[in-house]
């Protein structure tokens, strides 16, 4: 859930560890901290809070000097913030420092048995743990620290990506990850770990994906990799062809809105890497018409807004291959013994590739039998690793906590899917696939008509943003954009939301409306357009504040009952999921906003969900 960072080369540590945390701080941002080795003694300054404490802390990395270090930008799970708990961790001795991402789940009878030998624990964390156990193994291994590592990850259950530094050492320090992220950058004459790509992107475009239970030894002129057998392992050098920029903010307030403003771009990359001469085809997914037929189940597995592309995913894929889909929380489903097997496709969703309990859910799936296609964005990531098959999304990086540009693009795949696997079925005739082709490929203007005036959305926000709950209501896929534009307001604007399908209101939820409670309703379907109608006349009776998201073609039918009306350019209805969204992830923007709101860096949420 963290970031981790490290440096070894002839420049000052310190400044190069902050500027590659501030890139990862959308990671974790309760506490941050760094360790570098200076004239043979660690030296560490860590706070509890932003980066920014941090940073004035360092006087901006002034000091501590040093040319060897690790940093960390912290979310807590084990222990509250403070500057205690933050990372790194030392030793006892204060000969090892370490930064830790992810969770050891046997942190207490490591405790337990750490005191047992007269180590004298410190913080809250399941972390120090790994500090203390690597000097009990130090001091019994001859100093032969890959061995020692390896000791102490034999010894850790759950999941961690690791950084330590080690002062009889001063020229190198170790990493070692298992199902959390870590790269390590390749520099000249100096060399770099990373959680994610955006910390390297200006020091290196050369980088390994290391692999779980692979250990790297890190000095300036060197990078060796090792696996648990100590045998050194030959990699292939990953270069990243991303622009630096694609990681600023470019001019806007917040990464939320260029990542919103990006939508039009990033979809037509998307559409355009799949979409040729009015068919689509996937690279590295490839399905034959009889493998599609064999199928008894398509099971979607995802967290959060994925799990909202998979729910759009269940009723796209069901409406046009006729195969049952069953859609699924990952944490859910990992846990229940899932019923999945040869005879099925799984379809996991991720933006980072790293969400753990989606791993899990690939990884049980596979062990099950069924084939696994993930629709992922950041290339090289765990997911990608482990599945069958893999269907990019081209959405870039994307820093803001909450999910946009990410989105639409999940989104847009499924539809593209669902066309790809009922085309193959025999379902949709060649004409039909090329309309819809064209469709796809006229995405992008469409997407840009919706974020043309923004003012309408922000006008809206400052009528509505002082809301204490909202309602969000819709049937089939507008109720699976319901859910994304709940989820979107909740997350960054912390006003109450919830979304229902429109017509479970009368079953429960509609006892809580009131006088100006906000409902909004999202129609765009015009076969359930009447019904929206009724519900939404339902909470308007008891004094709801309406507010309907619908096409042109719709508008007249809701006049009358909606308060205010989001009005959706003429589009077809593979168009309007991605373009009812959009409106709703500006409005959320705005209202957070105006409530003044830490739009980016959400409280308590992190962007990359590598802890269960
Ligand atoms: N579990 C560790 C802690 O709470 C690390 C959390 C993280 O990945 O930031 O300190």
């Amino acid at each position: 859930m963290c970031g981790i960072v490290g440096y070894v080369g002839p420049r000052q540590a310190a400044p190069i560890l902050l500027a590659g945390l501030e890139k990862l701080e959308y990671r974790g941002y309760d506490s941050a901290g760094l360790a570098v080795i200076d004239d043979g003694k660690l030296q560490v300054a860590k706070a509890k809070g932003r980066l920014q404490t941090l940073i004035d802390q360092t006087e901006n990395g002034r000091h501590p000097a040093g040319s060897i270090g690790i940093g960390h930008t912290r979310w807590a799970t084990h222990g509250e913030p403070s500057d205690t708990n933050s990372h790194p961790h030392l030793s006892q001795s204060g000969r090892f420092a370490v930064v830790h991402n992810g969770i050891i789940e046997n942190y207490q009878a490591l405790q337990t048995w750490l005191a047992d030998k007269g180590f004298h624990i410190v913080s809250e964390t399941d972390s120090e743990v790994i500090a203390h156990l690597i000097e009990y193994y130090a001091e019994r291994s001859d100093d032969d620290l890959i061995d020692v590592l390896i000791k102490t990850i034999g010894r850790l259950d759950g999941s961690f990506a690791l950084g330590v530094l080690d002062t009889k050492r001063p020229d190198r320090f170790l990493a070692v990850r298992k199902a959390s992220p870590l790269i390590v950058g390749i520099g000249s004459g100096e060399n770099y770990i990373a959680s994610d790509i955006p910390a390297l992107l200006p020091l290196t475009r050369d980088v390994y994906l290391v692999d779980d239970n692979e250990i790297a030894e890190i000095t300036a002129a060197h990078i060796q990799l090792f696996n648990l057998d100590q045998e050194p392992i030959e990699k292939d050098v990953y270069h990243i062809d991303w622009d630096v920029s694609a990681a600023e903010k470019g001019g806007y307030e917040h990464f939320m809105m260029k990542e919103m403003a990006e939508q039009p771009r990033v979809l037509g990359e998307t559409v355009r890497s799949y979409v040729h001469g009015g068919q689509i085809a996937f690279g590295l997914a490839e399905f034959s018409a009889a493998e599609l037929k064999a199928l008894r189940h398509i099971h979607v597995v995802a967290c959060g807004s994925a799990y909202h592309a998979g729910v759009y995913a269940k009723y796209e894929l069901e409406r046009l291959t006729g195969i049952p889909v069953n859609v699924d929380i990952a944490s859910e489903f990992r846990y229940r013994n899932p019923l999945v097997g040869p005879d099925d496709l799984v379809i996991v969703i991720s933006q980072s590739g790293e969400t753990a309990d989606t791993l899990e859910a690939l990884k049980e799936s596979r062990r099950k039998g069924a084939r696994v296609l993930a629709i992922l964005n950041v290339i090289g990531s765990s997911m990608a690793r482990e599945a069958d098959d893999i269907i990019y999304t081209i959405a870039g990086p994307e820093i803001a906590v909450a999910t946009t540009k990410a989105f639409v693009c999940q989104v847009t795949v499924i539809t593209m899917l669902a066309h790809h696997f009922a085309y193959l079925l025999g379902r949709l005739s060649d004409r039909e696939m090329a309309d819809c082709c064209d469709e796809l490929l006229q995405l992008p203007a469409l997407a840009e008509n919706v974020l043309q005036d923004m003012s309408l959305y922000q006008e809206m926000a400052s009528r509505l943003y002082n809301q204490t709950d909202m309602y969000f209501i819709g049937r089939s896929s507008d109720f699976a954009m319901s859910l994304e534009a709940s989820l979107k307001l909740k997350e960054i604007s912390y006003i109450h939301s919830e979304a229902c399908p429109a017509g479970e209101l009368k079953h429960g939820p509609i006892s809580l409306i009131e006088k100006n409670t906000l409902v909004v309703a999202m129609s765009t379907e015009a076969r359930l357009a009447e019904k929206m109608k009724s519900n939404i006349a339902e909470v308007k009776t008891r004094g709801a504040h309406t507010m309907v998201v619908t096409t042109r073609a719709l508008q007249s039918l809701f006049q009358g009952v909606a308060d205010d009306i989001v009005l959706l350019p003429d589009a077809r209805p593979s168009q309007l999921p991605v373009l009812s969204v959009i409106p709703m992830q500006l409005f959320a923007y705005y209202v957070a906003v105006l409530n003044g709101r830490d739009v980016d860096k959400p409280r308590n949420l992190a962007k990359s969900v590598t802890v269960e």
